[in-house]
């Protein structure tokens, strides 16, 4: 299983938090992260191991959608800020089709990621 993550600089530490407090899960499943570049600085100073790809501006969504594309993904966890402006909107908003395209689950806050843990929480107990 395999799970991209993504946080917008306003909601990086929210993140950090989200994974902190599922790392117990995510390692005894084997959960692979994969992460935009910036994010996965992040995660992996929080003691997780993480695959860093370009940073979001610079194509890391692109490459994210890439993977979505090729199916290579189970989830997406995107915690978007939507206070902020961002120069690669585009990147943004054609990860998001893809993930529609190709029917892959996509939390854009942390209700709904936390939503996705669970269900792969009880997909994994069942
Ligand atoms: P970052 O990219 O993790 O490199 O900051 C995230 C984004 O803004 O899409």
């Amino acid at each position: 299983m395999k799970i991209a993550i993504i946080a917008h600089d306003g909601k990086k530490a929210e993140m950090v938090q989200f994974l902190t407090e599922h790392k117990t899960f995510l390692k005894s499943a084997e959960v692979a992260l994969v992460a935009t570049g910036t994010t996965g600085t992040h995660v992996e100073r929080g003691g997780m191991e993480v695959e860093k790809v370009a940073s979001g501006p610079l194509g890391g969504d692109a490459q994210i959608g890439a993977m979505v594309t090729q199916g290579e993904l189970d989830a997406v966890l995107f915690f978007r800020d939507p206070l902020d402006k961002h120069p690669h909107e585009p990147d943004i908003a054609m990860l998001m089709r893809l993930c529609d395209v190709h029917n892959v689950p996509l939390a854009t806050n942390p209700a709904t990621a936390d939503m996705i843990i669970e269900s792969i929480v009880q997909r994994k107990e069942s």
